[in-house]
């Protein structure tokens, strides 16, 4: 038996901050709450177009799905204006990741967290150049398809293995950019202390090669979440997590093929290249520790940070011998320091 709703009904429901489409489905509609209805989707639509930012995005319609809900509310809440917004969130960041060249043929993937254990991704064998909002699947965080007409990605595994390891990402990116997959293929982070916004924004990790897609992959990966957002995958490219949104995920990307292609660049120059003091690096982990991100560096002595070429943990401090250590051995340069010192002061009389 189904319920009458009236527009007055929808615009309480809304005002709540409910769904008013999930509340419709199975009720009869009046001519004035099909009108609010449609009033609604325009609203949606129009704040998803008006902002690019997080902030512009509807909110979720329901409260926290799981892979358990109910059929029908997963299809409601899939084919939300809210939902809308992050396929089509998704389909910017592959646009851009495939005109920057990060991603080749079919390359590169994204997720993003839904609810307790279900994700939006992006499907196979589709080029990030031309994805659209109809392409995107949704996921359990076993890597079952529950929703969408294309086949979900093959490399789903490891974004729902960073996903459960790590409770913050809500956002993961990965794909193939050349600079950065070059250090991934040599097995070496870049080295720190170079660029701030490098240091601020990416903590970087190295998993080693496993067969993509496979689980053993997703658990090396996963393993690395608690203390890095951004992962080398050896012999393959790279996978970012963001705990506020997708673009924040595709940034992380950019940020670090644009520091491996400066560095590269850099070594060539035939110039020692300069890195930061201690105080230096300290004062950006301190930007970084306070904008959310992880990082294992949080805690370290300062002349931990940069002192070696490339950060290594538990790197000892190069802290300057003490002086009564060298007293005995240096009394010949005493003597000399102490001799020129008289000179000078004699020639100043
Ligand atoms: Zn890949």
């Amino acid at each position: 038996m189904s319920n009458v709703l009236t527009a007055r009904d929808l615009e309480e429901i809304i005002a709540k901050g409910g769904d008013p489409n999930a509340a419709a489905k199975d009720a009869v509609l009046t001519p004035s709450a099909r009108d609010t209805l449609r009033d609604y989707a325009n609203a949606q639509r129009k704040a998803v177009r008006a902002g690019s930012g997080e902030n512009a995005a509807p909110t979720a319609p329901t409260g926290p799905l799981n892979s358990k809900s109910p059929k029908a509310e997963l299809e409601a809440f899939f084919n939300s204006p809210y939902a809308h917004s992050l396929k089509e969130q998704i389909c910017e960041m592959g646009h851009r990741l495939w005109k920057r060249a990060y991603v080749d043929g079919n390359g590169g993937n994204m997720a993003i967290r839904v609810g307790d254990d279900i994700a939006i991704c992006t499907p196979t064998l589709v080029s990030k150049g031309s994805l659209k909002p109809s392409d995107m699947c949704l996921v359990d965080f076993e890597g079952n398809q529950l929703l969408g007409t294309k086949k979900r990605t093959s490399e789903i595994l490891m974004h729902l293995q960073m996903m459960k390891r790590q409770p913050k990402a809500v956002a993961t990116c990965h794909c193939h950019p050349p600079y950065a997959t070059a250090f991934a293929v040599a097995n070496i982070a870049p080295p720190t202390c170079m660029l701030p916004e490098y240091e601020v924004f990416c903590s970087v990790g190295v998993a080693p090669y496993r067969t993509p897609g496979s689980p053993d992959m997703g658990k090396l990966v996963a393993e690395l979440t608690d203390q890095y957002n951004t992962i080398l995958m050896a012999n393959h490219g790279v996978v970012t997590w963001s705990h506020n949104n997708i673009e924040e995920a595709y940034w992380r990307m950019e940020i670090i093929e644009a520091y491996c292609r400066t560095i590269v660049v850099a070594g060539q120059l035939g110039k020692p290249i300069n890195t930061f003091s201690g105080p230096q690096m300290k004062e950006l982990l301190n930007i970084k520790q306070s904008l959310g991100f992880v990082d294992p560096r949080f805690g370290m002595k300062e002349c931990e940070l940069c002192d070696s070429d490339e950060w290594r943990p538990g790197a000892s401090c190069a802290i300057p011998p003490k002086p009564e250590a060298t007293v005995g051995y240096d009394e010949e340069a005493e003597k000399t320091v102490q001799a020129i010192t008289d000179q000078i002061l004699s020639q100043m009389k």
